[in-house]
């Protein structure tokens, strides 16, 4: 039998440019991020839901959200924390005295402490100097290290920020105790490349004892500059379930998780195969739709119709897909219609030990694709219709906020 591999695996070829950290520290933001996508709000319970399912798949870290936020969201935070989950349980905070207290009455036993760095951020939005902010920074950091937290201290926007200031700034807060340090990438404009360069050049003039990023999807870049972070080393990413979070969201902990595994053989330690079961509770919880197409956890992603497509996979799996099914939870579907072929019909019949000749399965894909061609698409635009209105515009209505605006007694009292 010929000894040649059935595909080839060039990773192993730059398996000497990437030094993963032992063990990846998995810090999930689908609870406070995630929760900031708009529209997207969760009870104290469904914290716990999800919570409870990300602990048992092994995720380390969950980020509970920011108790200063309001009554209900410190509710959820000490909801979480009371649960007795085997991951730490971490709360944020701005550099704020009420903020730090507020995550310390929690019971949480890890704490972000986050700043803007960049210029546009301290100018436009704290309107701090870049030595107040490090000021307020030294306070936070000291005052959480002070009630025997472990601090991860993040910057928003660090990468638009100029290098000497967070060198600066790092290096003081490490000093003063910060356990870890998060870099983020919050506008997403980072690219692989340029990536490592900029965390090659932090850990060469911060030394970090840990480090951590937060990758945001503006370019949809965000899983492919966190794989490049944890290349270089860093130890824990900043993940969302589905990929979550503002805007175009996060990381989607279900990819880095999956990609480490399959394409590179790291061992995360983490249950692959609860991923799916968790993408779907995330996706009903925030009420948020898996895109059918999107990586590991879409509808499609192990979906096949084409004909050459699917008597290639009906062959050997490993001919178009790149990993089975069940390592993330799922089985493979095979579509029939317009592009359905012969070998999937013979396929489909064998279930019910049927056999046929040629000329009825001929007959028989004529039907299919026709049957496929045929399908209305009137039910299918009912549903787009519905979605838009539901999406483009998730928050409450110009006319409930306009009711609201009259009910507060706002419309007749204007100067
Ligand atoms: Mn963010």
């Amino acid at each position: 039998m010929d000894a040649r591999p059935l595909v080839e695996n060039y990773h192993s070829a730059t398996a000497s440019a990437r030094h993963f950290a032992d063990p990846i520290v998995f810090w999930d933001e689908t609870l406070r991020d995630g929760e900031q996508m708009p529209g997207v709000h969760f009870s104290p319970e469904e914290k716990l839901r999800i919570a409870t399912v990300l602990s048992e798949v092994g995720v380390q870290v969950i980020d509970a959200g920011i108790p200063v936020v309001s009554p209900d969201e410190a509710e959820a935070v000490r909801t979480v924390v009371g649960a007795g989950l085997r991951a730490k349980i971490l709360a944020s905070a701005r550099t704020v005295a009420g903020d730090v207290d507020a995550v310390i009455r929690t019971g949480a036993t890890h704490i972000a402490i986050f700043v803007a760095a960049s210029e546009v951020h301290l100018r436009y939005k704290l309107k701090m100097t870049q030595e107040q902010v490090l000021e307020a920074s030294l306070a936070s950091v000291r005052q959480a290290k002070d009630a025997g937290l472990h601090v991860a201290f993040v910057t928003e926007d660090t990468v638009r920020a100029p290098f000497d200031y967070v060198e600066r700034l790092y290096k003081a807060v490490q000093e003063a105790g910060a356990d870890r340090l998060v870099v983020s990438d919050t506008v997403g404009i980072m690219t692989p490349l340029t990536f490592r360069w900029y965390l090659e050049e932090f850990a060469r003039r911060v030394h970090p004892k840990d480090w951590s990023v937060h990758c945001h999807n503006d370019f949809g870049l965000a899983v492919a500059n966190t794989l490049t972070a944890l290349e270089v080393g860093v130890t824990t990413p900043h993940v969302c379930v589905n990929g979550l979070g503002e805007r175009s969201g996060n990381a989607s902990l279900e990819e880095v998780v999956v990609a480490l595994e399959s394409l590179y053989g790291v061992r995360t330690g983490l249950k692959t195969e609860r991923l799916y079961e968790l993408s779907r509770l995330v996706e009903e919880v925030s009420g948020v739709p898996i895109a059918p197409n999107k990586a590991l956890v879409g509808y499609n992603s192990f979906s096949h119709e084409a004909g050459i497509h699917t008597h290639g996979i009906l062959a050997h799996t490993l001919t178009y897909e790149p990993l089975q099914p069940e390592v993330v939870g799922r089985h493979r579907q095979m579509i029939l219609g317009k592009h359905t072929g012969k070998a999937a019909l013979v396929e489909k019949l064998k279930e019910h030990g049927i056999t046929t000749t040629d000329p009825l399965l001929v007959e028989l894909l004529r039907r299919v694709k026709n049957g496929g061609e045929a399908r209305g698409k009137d039910e299918l635009h009912r549903f787009l219709e519905e979605y838009r209105t539901l999406f483009e515009h998730p928050g409450l209505t110009d006319k409930e906020f306009w009711q609201m605006v009259d009910d507060a007694g706002i419309r007749g009292n204007a100067p």
